[in-house]
């Protein structure tokens, strides 16, 4: 009887993990060449062997890895997703940071401003999609800054608005989902964006638990979609391209640089008030006093810059959107105010740990991660640092398409690819 009822118990259990796990899933037999475009937001180049990640060492194992990937300048989330999508510098793309103010549209932009972020204005250059759409190819987002406007007249065919509250399995099981679309309908080209990494290390510092933790947690999620890309048999014929846009710099919020003890802000039109990456609209005739003071002021932990002093390898200063002054505090030390930093000391959290971006691109917290997987990838190669510049390039060369004018050059599609 109680064998009976073992057998029983067994075959319940086999038949639940047949449906869990969908064995309905039929093989695709009729793949084109395809891009997975995966960003890890704050990923840290040396987060692979800090924490060992082991979906992702798996894919660098058996694809091709950069040592690290130097991200454009500055560090910021929104100009180096776009830099990765469209090959260009922020200067030459048109979205220089998170915050940005155009003085001949004389409009605001920031990244919780949806109508802002869908406004095609602010997007130059010509991203990934847009140039597979245009050439009769079909793209897809689950996320990707960009992928919610028309830019040139195009968006993908599949896209999502913004939520960060969006599950990342959800997010997975969508991309999966546009793979099984009869091959007329399927995408050639889709992105894909967690945040949890970049999240943690702001609010726990890169080297917390937590951070640990976030990074523990995108490896599994990529799994998952390793796992359902293996059910579908492409697991290595479709092309995993998995980047981050900057690393993460500790810091303690007690080691600010209280900037408006250093000049007086009624000369000020517009300040915005970034930890990293400072921008100060001066009033008519005040840009030289206010450069001057805080130059005289401001310690050596950080720099303070005109529009067009910026230094050359930044490729970084001619577009009109950057303010007339930048305050860039070095890694460690962020920028605030009196008020902000009083709040903080009300609150108790002068002294914990935490993490910031938007520094210096060549700094080593700064560096990002690029690790590639697929059909068209070496094996088993690591590569030597590049800028994220050349990505575009490489996309455009997997899957067959004519590239628009940008800054990369075909440096990964040599190195990187099997037939080159
Ligand atoms: P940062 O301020 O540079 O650290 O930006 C990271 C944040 O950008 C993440 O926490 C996301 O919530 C947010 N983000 C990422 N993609 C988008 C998007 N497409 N639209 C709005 N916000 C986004
Ligand atoms: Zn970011
Ligand atoms: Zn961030």
């Amino acid at each position: 009887m109680r064998r009976t009822w073992l057998i029983f118990s067994a075959l319940i259990l086999i038949l639940i993990s047949f449906a869990a796990n969908g064995t309905a899933q039929s093989a695709i037999a009729d793949l084109k060449p395809t891009v997975v475009l995966i960003s890890l937001d704050g990923f840290r180049a040396d987060y692979l062997e800090k924490y060992d990640p082991p979906m992702l060492k798996k894919l660098a194992k058996n694809g091709v890895r950069a040592k690290w990937m130097i991200p454009s300048f500055p560090t910021k989330t929104f100009p180096n997703h776009y830099t990765v999508a469209t090959g260009l510098y922020p200067d030459n793309h048109g979205i220089i940071e998170n915050n940005m103010y155009d003085p001949e549209m004389d409009a605001l932009f920031s990244l919780g401003n949806r109508e802002a972020v869908q406004d095609p204005r602010w997007w130059g250059g010509e991203p990934i999609w847009v140039t597979a759409e245009k050439q009769g190819q079909t793209a897809a987002s689950f996320f990707f800054p960009g992928t919610e406007t028309e830019i040139k007249g195009v968006r993908p065919t599949y896209w999502k608005d913004y939520d960060g509250k969006i599950p990342n399995e959800v997010r997975v099981d969508t991309i999966l989902s546009w793979f099984d679309l009869p091959v007329e309908k399927r995408p050639t080209i889709f992105t894909l964006y967690f945040s949890d990494v970049d999240d943690a290390g702001h609010g726990f510092s890169p080297d917390s638990p937590e951070n640990k933790a976030a990074v523990l947690k995108v490896d599994s999620e990529l799994k998952r979609l390793y796992d359902g890309l293996k059910k579908r048999r492409i697991e290595k014929k479709v092309n995993l391209i998995i980047v981050s846009d900057h690393g993460m710099a500790s810091y303690k919020p007690r080691d600010a640089i209280i900037l408006d003890e250093m000049f007086n802000v009624n000369d000020a039109e517009k300040i915005f008030w970034v930890s990293e990456f400072t921008q100060i609209f001066p009033k008519e005739g005040m840009e030289e006093s206010i450069y001057r003071s805080i130059k005289s002021k401001l310690p050596a932990t950080a720099n303070v810059y005109r529009r067009n002093e910026f230094p050359e390898r930044f490729n970084f200063g001619s577009n009109k959107r950057i303010a007339p002054i930048v305050v860039v505090p070095n890694a460690g030390t962020t920028i605030t105010n009196r008020e902000r930093f009083a709040k903080m000391e009300r609150d108790g959290n002068l002294d914990k740990m935490r993490g910031a971006h938007g520094f210096d691109n060549l700094i080593p917290e700064m560096r990002a991660t690029f690790i590639a997987h697929g059909k068209a990838f070496r094996k088993g190669l690591t590569i030597e640092p590049f800028q994220n510049i050349h990505i575009y390039n490489l996309m455009c060369e997997i899957l067959n398409l004519k590239c628009a004018p940008n800054d990369g050059d075909d440096r990964l599609v040599k190195i990187s690819l099997k037939k080159h």
